[in-house]
């Protein structure tokens, strides 16, 4: 007979909701009274605040981080016949985009601590097709950028930066989006900066100018003023692009998130040192690291399971946790494990050794600026109530439970 589980609270947690406030409620209503309503004055302000919060010498807002991804690396020219070299530990789009222009990715594997892609493999990797390298700042730790950068210049590729966690980030005391040649960031309802959906790409004033030509169809000069009252019919289509701008509802939302995200930043640092304190003890866990070099954004709180000390698997603790009422997340089931990469390029598990070893025994916690300490409280123990009933007992128990 097993004893029944503790539920630990009555209704479900669930994994992240996004933080919206009364604040941008209000401001989408505005924009919607107004006679703006896509892109046009809150976009270019969002970009212009955006640059100016990072430091970056010039930002384009757009739909997507994917959009960001794609035109970066049609703005850098790159396609068919060409190696961009990218992790497996990243969500399926850092990858889709360069099959999208005809290259082909290349996968190196992690580094064990940080789950960023590991510049010894990197090295590895290169050959004469390589044009660009796209780390992707996973969780929202930076990525190893000094010897990244330093592959890059002795074999001139450029530097594509995924940095949909990595709002805020630094690096060595530089802030994520003003390193790589160009950096996207994502808006997406669960990231740390939130438009609903959205983006901005980030780099230098010329790369930036020729990917606003393509996120809007490619026509040029300010296109979206044809319409007010100083515009003019006339424009020139000077390249086959997309329709990937953002709209002023959406840049509403994200210049009142700009202003909070300080807060809502320090809102997560206390959440994480609650975790690592009553996680770091433990001996079936390991807890996440933060480099000294480096600054996370600390989009995700990434728990990995000390398997051998465990008489459960990772998908059954994270059943466990859902009878208790707490929703948890997988980041990321790695590129080469997914059938469309896995079939076309012929991928074996084993290929990527560290990713395929840590994607079994991670699990994403709830990470948020809207959790209580209630809430924190309850993660807790919810975790702590499952090792405790499925702690190997080969090992001495834990103390420190
Ligand atoms: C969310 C995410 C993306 C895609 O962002 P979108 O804005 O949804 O396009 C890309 N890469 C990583 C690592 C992500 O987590």
């Amino acid at each position: 007979m097993t004893e029944p589980v503790n539920r630990v609270r009555s209704t479900f947690l669930p994994f992240s909701p996004p933080a919206i406030s009364e604040e941008e409620i209000a401001a989408v209503a505005d924009t919607l009274r107004s006679a703006w309503i896509t892109t046009g004055p809150k976009t270019k302000r969002f970009e212009s605040e955006f640059a100016q919060y990072l430091g970056a010498p010039a930002a384009l807002a757009l739909n997507s981080c994917t959009a960001g991804l794609h035109l970066a690396l049609v703005t850098l020219d790159l396609g068919p016949g060409d190696e961009v070299i990218t992790t497996p530990m990243t969500f399926c789009s850092s990858v889709h985009v360069i099959e999208h222009v005809g290259a082909r990715p290349v996968l190196a594997d992690i580094e064990p601590d940080t789950l960023t892609i590991d510049p010894t493999r990197v090295a590895e990797a290169i050959t004469p097709r390589t044009r660009a390298i796209m780390p992707v700042h996973y969780a929202g730790h930076p990525a190893d950028m000094a010897p990244l950068l330093e592959i890059a210049r002795q074999h001139g590729l450029y530097v594509i930066e995924d940095a949909a966690h990595a709002l805020p980030a630094s690096y060595r005391g530089q802030r994520i989006g003003t390193i790589g040649d160009l950096t996207a960031f994502s808006f997406y309802a669960t990231k740390n900066l939130t438009t609903a959906e959205g983006g901005m790409l980030t780099g230098a004033p010329e790369l930036i100018d020729r990917a606003r030509i393509l996120s809007l169809h490619g026509m040029s000069r300010d296109a979206w003023k044809r319409y007010d009252a100083n515009g003019s019919w006339y424009y020139e289509v000077v390249e086959a692009g997309w329709k990937y701008n953002m709209t002023d509802i959406q840049a509403a939302i994200g210049l009142v998130q700009l202003q909070r995200l300080p807060t809502m930043q320090q809102r997560r640092r206390e959440i994480v040192a609650r975790y690592n304190e009553a996680f770091g003890l433990i001996d079936a866990l390991q807890t996440p690291t933060e480099r000294p070099d480096s600054e996370s954004a600390w989009h995700l709180y990434v728990l990995r399971l000390n398997l051998d000390r465990l008489t459960i698997d990772r998908a059954r603790f994270i059943e466990e946790l859902r009878v208790r009422n707490i929703g948890t997340s997988v980041h990321f089931i790695p590129i080469h494990l997914h059938p469309y990469y896995r079939d076309k390029y012929g991928f074996q598990p084993e290929d990527f050794p560290v990713a395929y070893r840590e994607y079994q025994r991670l699990i994403s916690l709830p990470l948020h600026p809207g959790l209580s300490d209630e809430d924190v409280q309850d993660v807790i123990a919810a975790v702590k109530d499952v090792v405790a009933r499925y702690q190997n007992q080969r090992y001495p128990l834990s103390d420190s439970m």
